[in-house]
Parts: structure tokens; C-alpha cells; sequence
């Protein structure tokens, strides 16, 4: 039986719920984390609670739990149902209030985990790239909503998301773009390129999430030897890329094929992206936090 976390019990999933009233449902007012489990071990767990509770910090939401109270309940969740390749859904919503958009008529914030498993793309993607286009959209000012904040408004990469559907199934993501036409990230994965054999990715003050997958990957390649520059990018830059590729919880590392219909780099996926894979995959196998004993 698949069993969520709702506010410290262990409920079936059928009976998994959350007010009406919720201000998570109202108005999109709370913060999130997507979370993978590999091999039985919780990736990059406590990176993933410090970026949870900064964005709460940032929201000024006081999460009813503290870090390692989370923590234990992340990983009690995750056991509770026999995961051990998976996805965990961590939300923390600003909890019931009344219909007043007003923070302070909601006094218990909600707090839900579900643990669960997915497949973003399939198998043949990672092989031979994805088809992936620049949207109308923007991503949302960092003055107004900043991207940092994994928060619960997430329409401005659902419309551009609604944007690359209209393409038809020939096209698996959107590229986001700033105000000033720089590229962002994508809806929910980080973009980089390698161009002449420095790997580049957006600076986060544009507005582009500090993806916890983003950090790993500019890791894996300074261990790798490899110049990892943070800067502006347009879109004929990643025209022009020898390689290109999206990160994410959800994606991992995946490789890009197409931009606006212009073949990127000689082959797909380019050296760097193959190394930057392989080496991902083997650090997801062997690190995290173990959910079971004897890891
Ligand atoms: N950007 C956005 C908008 C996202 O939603 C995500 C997924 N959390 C990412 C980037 C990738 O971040 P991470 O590697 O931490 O999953």
C-alpha cells in the first residue's frame, strides 16, 4: 500500500489530503523539493533540505519541523514504502487560512512527502537527444518572483511548457529566455552547452534555479579537468554549441540534439555530455543518505 505523509502521519494515498483552504492550493503560497532515491540511498538529501528551508527562509514560512526532523521524516516515508529507485515530493504549503491572500490567517503550515517512482523521458532520449525550443515566455524578473525560490507558483514554466506542447509531440522541452532575450534554464531542468571544450551554464541572478543536478554536474567536470564558465548565453550561442545538455532531478543528465531546429555539435551525446553522464550515473549509485539497513 502506498502510504503519504501528511503533517507527521503515514496515511494510504487514497486518503492522502489537504484543505480546500490551504493557501498551497489558493494561491501557490509554499515551496517544494523534488528528490531522487537511487539504489536505496537518498541523493543529495541534505543539499535538497538546505534549498527546502532557504526558500521557506525567502517566503518567510516557518516549516513545523526542524531539519533533521524532516530529514528522518523523508527517509521514514521513503522506507514506509519499500522505495528503493524512486522520486520523493517534499511540499510545504503556508497551510488552511480564509479566502484573504493574507500569510498571517494561516497559522499550521502543511507539510507532505509522497514517495513514489518516474520517468521524465524515455530510455532513447538519453541516447539520441532531445528536440527542445526558445518559447515567448519569460522567466519570471528575479525583482518580481525569484526563480531561487523553489516555490509553488510554477505557471510561468507551465505556460512555456503549454508553449513547446503546441509544437506537437516532435518537441520534449522549452527553453526559457529572460527579458533581456539571455537564456534561463528550461521549465524544469538547467541548460549548458560546451563550447570549445568549456562547459557553460547562466549565472543564477538571471533567474535560473541553483539546481542541486546543475552543482553536480559543474563538479563532475572540474574533477574532470574541464573550465566551467557561469555567463550569459543567447540563443545563438547555443546554436552554435558543440554540445548541449539539460540537467534535473527528474531528467538527470540528458542530452540535447536540436534547438529551433538546428542540429547541435557533430554527435549526439558529445564527448563531454557522455563523460558528464557516465560519471553522474556512477555517483547516484554510490552516494546518498542509505534509507535501509546496511545501506
Ligand atoms: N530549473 C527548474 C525551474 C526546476 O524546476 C528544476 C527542477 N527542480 C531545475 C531547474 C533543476 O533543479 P534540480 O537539479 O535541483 O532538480
Amino acid at each position: 500500500m502506498k502510504l503519504v505523509y501528511v503533517n507527521g502521519n503515514l496515511v494510504p494515498a487514497e486518503e492522502a489530503s489537504v484543505s480546500v483552504f490551504d493557501h498551497g492550493f489558493l494561491y501557490g503560497d509554499g515551496v517544494f523539493e523534488g528528490i531522487r532515491v537511487y539504489n536505496g540511498r537518498i541523493f543529495k538529501l541534505d543539499e535538497h533540505l538546505e534549498r527546502l528551508y532557504d526558500s521557506a527562509h525567502v517566503i518567510m514560512l516557518r516549516i513545523p519541523l526542524s531539519k533533521e526532523e524532516m530529514r528522518r521524516a523523508v527517509i521514514d516515508t521513503v522506507r514506509a514504502n519499500g522505495i528503493r529507485d524512486g522520486y520523493i515530493r517534499l511540499v510545504v504549503s503556508r497551510g488552511p487560512g480564509d479566502l484573504g491572500l493574507d500569510p498571517r490567517k494561516c497559522s499550521k503550515p502543511t507539510v507532505v512527502i509522497i514517495a513514489d517512482t518516474i520517468q521524465l523521458y524515455p530510455e532513447e532520449l538519453y541516447e539520441k537527444g532531445l528536440k527542445v525550443v526558445t518559447v515567448p515566455t519569460r522567466r519570471n524578473i528575479p525583482e518580481a518572483l525569484n526563480p531561487r525560490i523553489k516555490s509553488l507558483n510554477y505557471l510561468n514554466n507551465i505556460l512555456a511548457k503549454i508553449e513547446a506542447n503546441n509544437f506537437g509531440d516532435v518537441v520534449h522541452e522549452a527553453i526559457m529566455l529572460d527579458v533581456n532575450g539571455y537564456v534561463v534554464e528550461c521549465t524544469g531542468d538547467n541548460i549548458f552547452i560546451v563550447d570549445n571544450g568549456i562547459l557553460i551554464t547562466p549565472p543564477t541572478y538571471i533567474g535560473a534555479l541553483e539546481g542541486i543536478t546543475r552543482n553536480t554536474v559543474i563538479e563532475l567536470a572540474k574533477e574532470m579537468g574541464v573550465r566551467v564558465e557561469e555567463s550569459l548565453l543567447t540563443r545563438y550561442n547555443l546554436y552554435v554549441a558543440d554540445e548541449c545538455f539539460l540537467t534535473g532531478t527528474a531528467a538527470e543528465v540528458v542530452p540535447v540534439a536540436e534547438v529551433d531546429g538546428r542540429k547541435i555539435g557533430n554527435e549526439v551525446p558529445g564527448k563531454i555530455t557522455s563523460e558528464l553522464m557516465k560519471r553522474f550515473r556512477e555517483k547516484t549509485m554510490t552516494e546518498g543518505v542509505p534509507v535501509y539497513e546496511g545501506g
